[in-house]
């Protein structure tokens, strides 16, 4: 034991016996007055007097249960509840089993059984039930943050894992409480203030803790844990915290929100459960808009594999994890249906997840601006599959790559994919670009600089996704564009809507008067080609030719025609 246990145990200690027969007392007292400093009391009522007159600090109560006027069980029960004098050991002096177990249920710490055991045996109990109590004491003084009397982080976590081990089935939440601008609050109104305000927090958590079977931590000085049964209402609680910080505590202008982490696998250590409670915790403490926020496994899973995704990408590049698949464009103008071009589309098969979507993808990287590198991927890939297809075939068959959204904010953009075509020797004809028309939205002005650009170089420029964005009608006055590639949506709508098959109809006037090209995509039907021809559509890409396929299947497509 510590030194400073060792001093605390040389001090007499006082302990008092509450007793309402005279020779009971006397016994008592012939015991133990060679150890200790002796009080009386003959029944609960008058107990309580001394308890709470007493000059010395009490180490232990004697209590015998049948008295007049307030009996044991009714003394016990109130000592208990009181916040002051709830930690004294009472050891009870009975001789029914009954009382026993009622008062331990109370509280009690240990019973002596009447008629007296031998002297040794009671100044034995007696003593150990005050070392019990004083080494909690010291355990809970090292244990507790001295300003709030909450567990600090390391026996908080402690605690919490133990109430796990025990109740495993139990739904639990991690709640922590994160006090706002605590700094300001203090330089306001003074440290004092600050302090009473956070005592007063702590006193209200305590509380809530105690009708839920929780416990209450203090991790940082302004951040408050709690481990308790499942809450199910938060604004409730919330409001409730508020009402009582005014109402009983007279704080007025505390803020705090809450970050909970309320899922029921305990997988994940508590302290991880802790971290996670209070991202979310400073997260809604930014956004400014909740008071508190429940953490989101889903979104949590979501956020991890976007984050393995990006932290992927080079690997897979490098690994070809990545493949380039190919699209027809078909030209129906004539008599004959014949290839006019190809759509490069990316393809990521990882050896983990599998087949991965480009609409899964795309936007992930295009979030963090990994898209580039994919990018430049594609467009490199793509160069060198014209080139090797008029190697083989002897005509070029242009390749449209897409450029995202993200592409455009580089000011390298044009000189990078003029790069790569001289680099593979092809010409700037047979690599058309398509920009997604939502790529145009807010930096108008930088859009169509880079797209002028890319016309003076001599490229192709095809508007993708033509009339998904808001402003379609002013996009298409101000670019320079070449080709019009009507969304699919419109496609797929057409024959389901009448305004959408007019709508389609007007784009298509809209091509000619403007004298571009004009693409469907998404084209399945045989209904839809003949709408579209009719129409004026002269180039059709979609399933009703074939989907986007590896080079080599593309080739089988060139071989054998497309003469449906
Ligand atoms: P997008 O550029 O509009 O590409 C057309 C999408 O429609 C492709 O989806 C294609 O497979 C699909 N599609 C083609 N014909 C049909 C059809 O008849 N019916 C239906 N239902 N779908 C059809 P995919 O390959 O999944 O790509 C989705 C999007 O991901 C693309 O839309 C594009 O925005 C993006 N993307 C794909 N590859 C790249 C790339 O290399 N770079 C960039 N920046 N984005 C890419
Ligand atoms: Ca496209
Ligand atoms: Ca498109």
């Amino acid at each position: 034991m510590s030194k400073n246990n060792n001093i605390i145990r040389q001090i007499r200690r006082t302990i008092l016996i509450v007793e309402d027969e005279f020779i009971n007392t006397e016994i008592l007292s012939e015991i133990l007055s060679d150890s200790y400093e002796l009080l009386t009391a003959e029944n609960g009522k008058e107990a309580l007097d001394v308890v709470k007159t007493a000059l010395t600090p009490i180490s232990l109560i004697l209590l015998d249960i049948n008295m007049p006027v307030m009996g044991g069980l009714e003394f016990l029960k109130i000592i208990k509840a009181d916040e002051k004098y709830k930690r004294i050991p009472v050891i009870v002096l009975t001789s029914e089993k009954q009382s026993e177990l009622d008062a331990l249920e109370l509280g009690a710490a240990d019973f002596i059984t009447k008629p007296y055991d031998l002297p040794e045996v009671v100044i034995a109990r007696v003593r150990r039930s005050i070392e019990l109590s004083e080494d909690r004491m010291i355990i809970q003084a090292a244990e507790r943050d001295e300003l709030t009397d909450t567990y600090n982080k390391h026996v908080f976590i402690e605690y919490a894992s133990k109430i796990d081990l025990y109740h495993p089935d139990d739904e639990t939440d991690v709640v922590v409480v994160g006090v706002d601008k605590l700094n300001l609050y203090n330089e306001l109104y003074g440290r004092d203030a600050g302090d009473y305000a956070l005592r007063s927090l702590a006193d209200i958590l305590k509380e809530i803790v105690r009708k839920h079977n929780g416990i209450v931590g203090r991790l940082r000085s302004e951040y408050f844990v709690l481990y308790t049964n499942r809450i199910s209402n938060y604004s409730e609680l919330m409001s409730e915290i508020d009402k009582e910080l005014i109402e009983k505590y007279n704080v007025n202008n505390l803020r705090f929100h809450l970050g909970i982490y309320q899922v029921d696998s305990k997988e994940e250590s508590v302290d991880k459960r802790i971290d996670l409670a209070k991202q979310v915790c400073d997260e809604v403490r930014n956004s400014n808009k909740e008071k508190y926020h429940i953490f989101d496994q889903e979104a949590q899973k979501k956020q991890l594999f976007k984050e393995r995704l990006v932290r992927e990408v080079k690997r897979a590049i490098e690994e070809k994890q990545f493949q380039v698949y190919y699209q027809p464009k078909v030209n129906i103008s004539g008599n004959k249906f014949v290839l006019s071009s190809a759509e490069a589309l990316i393809r990521w098969i990882h050896p983990e997840l599998g087949f991965i979507s480009p609409g899964v993808f795309i936007p992930i990287f295009e979030e963090n601006g990994a898209i580039r590198l994919v990018d430049r991927f594609v467009w490199k890939e793509a160069a060198m599959q014209v080139k090797k297809w008029k190697e083989k075939y002897g005509y070029t068959i242009p390749i449209s790559v897409n450029i995202s959204r993200i592409d455009m904010f580089d000011k390298n953009l044009v000189n990078h994919i003029r790069e790569i075509i001289d680099e593979v020797g092809i010409s700037v004809k047979d690599l058309y670009l398509e920009i997604t028309e939502s790529a145009y939205n807010n930096e108008i002005d930088q859009a169509v600089a880079i797209v002028e650009k890319f016309k003076e170089e001599g490229f192709t420029v095809e508007i993708d996704d033509f009339g998904s964005g808001y402003s379609s009608l002013n996009t298409i006055s101000i670019l320079p564009f070449d080709v019009l590639k009507l969304d699919m949506k419109f496609v797929k709508e057409m024959f389901k809507n009448d305004k959408t098959f007019k709508m389609v109809g007007i784009v298509a006037d809209i091509a000619k008067y403007l004298k571009v090209n004009l693409v469907a995509e998404g084209v399945e039907t045989r209904e839809q080609v003949v709408a579209l021809q009719s129409m004026g559509y002269n180039i059709i890409q979609g399933y009703y030719f074939s989907k986007p396929v590896p080079a080599k299947e593309f080739e089988l497509l060139i071989e054998k025609g497309f003469g449906k």
